[in-house]
């Protein structure tokens, strides 16, 4: 007879998973879907809204598109670098052009900035298990697992207090005292997501200046640059730092800068201590993405690099993109204005901020005023109109913790 080959009281492989909690964020989305109140005030969730609360394909980018469809002659497989021109085009968008031509700089595509994120913890990994990163805290919730996930130890700092609205800039720094040479900094580059809360450029030179004198290396997140005061302004930082370091990594997306979200669309930067060191960095990135994805998805780049090498279109993407960043900063302005209370907000850049109000108080504003923002109080600036901004003012001041 033959031996039975399962042992009938061990779990089989599925059964050994214990069950994960849905995404907070999804949940609200949902959430706010269901309530069939037609003023309801979806501030939760991510995407760039317009004045009739869409997030529309921008023309320039549909422009693109049908230039695609078109002329593009194949779907052949590119590389695990992805599409190269579209990573020389971000290049001096992110580095100017001094920057893009520092040789010491690599660049691949990745599945946006998550995959940036992800591929660049890899690297590390990969170079020094014993590295660990130190992110201020709070920060974007993804953060933590993307980079956990690759084995990269998490250190928490201090960065924003909710409360008294401020950074914790000497906390910070006196945290950052605890990094050893070789241990990284993660910065966001503009639009700190979820506080809005960005340094100034001084204190962008403190960090750069201590990073360099410690032998940190930053680790920059610009998943926002040109949504909060612009394309140039909103990379001062990243450049600061990058240029003092003489290592750095720079996770970028195009995601919400173009407005193609679902597209995937993004790069990572790594800049090396020498030309031959970048080239070393580049094969294994090369070989990381291998195992991951093997290669990005092409069509969000093509779009991209379309759009970029076109000098029409590109003005006109820049032209929308002045648009959402001005309608932010002016929805940013109105809340200011309204209440001394939230002064802070038009001092602050890019989708989000955060309101210091209770967990109940933020349920509370979901069940009378169908206000939808997630618990910790970060909100979406843009998920508001010029017609419920002043009533979505009105009920949360209500109801702030100080
Ligand atoms: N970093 C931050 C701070 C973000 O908010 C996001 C997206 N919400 C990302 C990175 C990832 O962007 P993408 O959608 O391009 O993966």
């Amino acid at each position: 007879m033959a031996e039975a080959l399962t042992v009938a009281d061990e779990p089989m492989l599925f059964d050994r998973l214990e069950s994960e909690p849905t995404d907070a964020l999804l949940q609200l989305i949902a959430l706010a879907k269901a309530d069939p109140r037609p003023d309801k005030i979806d501030v939760g969730v991510g995407v760039y809204r317009d004045a009739a609360g869409g997030t529309p394909i921008l023309r320039a980018v549909k422009a693109a598109e049908r230039i695609l469809v078109e002329t593009q002659e194949t779907k052949a497989y590119l590389g695990s670098a992805g599409d190269t021109r579209f990573v020389d085009l971000i290049r001096p968008i992110v580095f100017g052009e001094k920057g893009a031509r520092d040789e010491r700089i690599v660049g691949v595509q990745t599945p946006g900035g998550c995959g940036a994120l992800r591929l660049g913890a890899d690297l590390i990994d990969k170079a020094n298990s014993d590295a660990r990163i130190f992110v201020g805290q709070p920060t974007w919730p993804n953060h933590g697992p993307l980079i956990e996930c690759a084995g990269v130890e998490m250190v928490k700092v201090p960065y924003y207090d909710t409360r008294s609205r401020r950074i914790l800039f000497d906390e910070m720094m006196e945290a950052l005292k605890e990094a050893r040479p070789g241990d990284l900094v993660l910065l966001h580059g503009c639009c700190h997501n979820p506080t809005g809360a960005d340094l100034s450029l001084d204190q962008w030179r403190e960090v750069a200046d201590f990073i360099a004198r410690r032998g940190l290396v930053p680790y920059v997140d610009l998943a926002y640059q040109g949504l909060g005061n612009g394309l140039e302004a909103d990379a001062q930082g990243t450049r600061l730092v990058v240029e003092a370091a003489e290592q750095a990594l720079v996770a970028q997306s195009c995601d919400k800068n173009f407005g193609v979200y679902r597209e995937r669309t993004g790069s990572l930067f790594v800049k090396a201590s020498s030309k031959a060191g970048a080239e070393t960095v580049f094969g294994n990135l090369l070989q990381l993405a291998r195992t991951m994805w093997s290669m990005p998805p092409d069509h969000g780049a093509a779009i991209v690099h379309t759009i970029l090498d076109d000098p029409e279109l590109r003005a006109d993407w820049n032209a929308e993109l002045k648009e959402m960043c001005a309608r932010i900063r002016s929805l940013r302005a109105r809340l200011s204005a309204y209440d001394e209370r939230l002064a802070f907000i038009d001092r602050q850049n890019g989708m989000f901020s955060m309101l210091p109000l209770s967990r109940d108080a933020v349920l509370e504003l979901r069940e009378s005023h169908g206000i939808y923002m997630a618990d910790s109080g970060r909100f979406n600036v843009v998920g508001l109109s010029d017609e419920n901004v002043d009533r979505f003012a009105a009920a949360v001041v209500e109801k702030l913790d100080g």
